[in-house]
């Protein structure tokens, strides 16, 4: 028999998240979440939809009508997005620099999509002239693309991968995820066709909703395909089979009529998750988009004076690192499971440890969304040199507090 008794209360311990995400979510959007339902065609809920899709174009800086959320982790806005665009056979394009470009391809490779990738090696970005060289010799009908790789800490550029996917009738993808809200995203004025993001990075929010965004193009070429009222029940292989969405959930189509002006029925949307999306939008808005990102890079540049200045190593080529994630070489002859662990046993801090190839080799560290604050940073520092001098990596005590102050008082001037 089940003791009852023996569960006691969610009651999770006190934990400061600076890791690459998930990360403490704002208690405004905690309180949002908490609010009562409400029915999902209440005009109350549809006009808190229609807000959203506001709130989130403004965000986005893009005039895209088809601007609303998947239910879900920002893994199902990908989703959503190649599963609902991508014909079986279809050529992508995916230029891999780290964990989440493979990630692309992996979902692509479900479509039944022929992939083909670029890729430099972790810590570096592609040259536009690399993608577009790509371009012209496999002639895709998509680029997928990460903007911020959370797992090597770096942002692609993306300003001028638009106009080149524009020359070449390339429809232009990116997962944003990790970036969104703390480094520069100009849906339009890059000529992005559909970009994807989650709440549980710089927008600081709990994973479970992806804002996404699609340009009239990339909602044709959806809405061109099969939904099911257009005959998935008498489809046979014979007549164009490969025209049909294969998902119902993720079907983008099915979504936009949900989310659109025919309200018609789909899932239920998830109505706490919603309440909290439009909170983390409502927040950096009101604190001005330029200014979030600007805080984003402000507390980034701290955190990396403070690593540097405690004589540790930054990963990666900096000049394309995220604002909102480190990556930190571990010092040799330092466990860095160790450090980790007595962070979090003895300070409630949380840092990151990595995948792949960097596995072992660096600790990242995120400043971003609420934690994106002078407190954070200089706790972390501190907290981190402690424990490094307590086991065997000696360093100037103090210097590593005094490298951040000094970004800050800078940034005051
Ligand atoms: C963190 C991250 C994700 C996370 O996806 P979830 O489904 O929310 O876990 C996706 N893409 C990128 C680039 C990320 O950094």
């Amino acid at each position: 028999m089940l003791d009852i008794q023996a569960f006691d209360q969610i009651n999770p311990p006190a934990r400061l998240l600076m890791g690459p995400g998930p990360i403490n979510a704002d208690p405004r959007v905690l309180r949002a979440m908490s609010s009562q339902l409400i029915g999902q065609y209440d005009p109350a809920m549809t006009e808190y939809m229609n807000q959203t899709m506001a709130l989130y174009r403004a965000l986005y800086k893009t005039n895209n009508e088809w601007t609303f959320l998947i239910d879900g982790t920002s893994r199902a806005g990908i989703e959503a997005m190649l599963v609902s665009a991508i014909r079986p056979g279809d050529k992508v394009l995916v230029p891999v620099f780290g964990r989440f470009g493979d990630l692309l391809c992996e979902i692509a490779r479900r479509c039944r999509a022929e992939v083909h990738t670029i890729s430099v090696p972790w810590g570096e970005v592609f040259d536009p002239q690399m993608v577009e060289d790509a371009i012209i010799t496999i002639k895709p009908r998509a680029l997928l693309t990460v903007q911020g790789d959370t797992s090597t800490t770096m942002l692609q550029p993306l300003a001028e991968l638009g106009e080149i996917c524009r020359r070449h009738d390339v429809l232009f993808y990116t997962d944003a995820t990790a970036s969104f809200g703390g480094n520069p995203m100009e849906v339009d004025a890059w000529g992005l066709d559909a970009v994807s993001a989650g709440l549980q990075k710089c927008l600081g929010g709990p994973s479970g909703s992806s804002p996404v965004t699609l340009s009239d193009r990339f909602a044709d070429v959806v809405r061109n395909r099969k939904h099911v009222e257009q005959g998935i029940r008498n489809a046979t292989h014979q007549d164009g089979c490969d025209e049909i969405i294969y998902s119902n959930y993720f079907d983008l189509g099915m979504i936009m009529d949900y989310w659109g002006p025919e309200r018609l029925n789909h899932h239920t949307e998830a109505t706490s998750m919603l309440f909290g999306a439009r909170e983390c939008a409502r927040i950096i808005l009101q604190e001005g988009i330029d200014t979030c990102i600007a805080r984003h890079k402000l507390h980034g540049d701290a955190l990396l004076a403070g690593i540097q200045g405690m004589g540790l190593k930054p990963f990666g080529d900096l000049k394309h690192k995220m604002n909102n994630v480190l990556g930190v070489y571990i010092p040799e002859n330092v466990h860095g499971e160790q450090i980790r662990q007595t962070l979090l046993n003895d300070f409630g801090i949380e840092i990151g440890t990595s995948f792949g190839p960097l596995h072992g080799k660096i600790w990242r560290i995120g400043t971003m969304g609420y934690n994106a604050r002078k407190d954070t940073v200089l706790m972390t520092l501190s907290a981190l040199e402690a424990v490094l001098n307590r086991f065997s990596f000696k360093t100037a005590q103090g210097a590593a507090l005094q490298a951040a102050w000094d970004v800050y008082a800078s940034a005051e001037i």
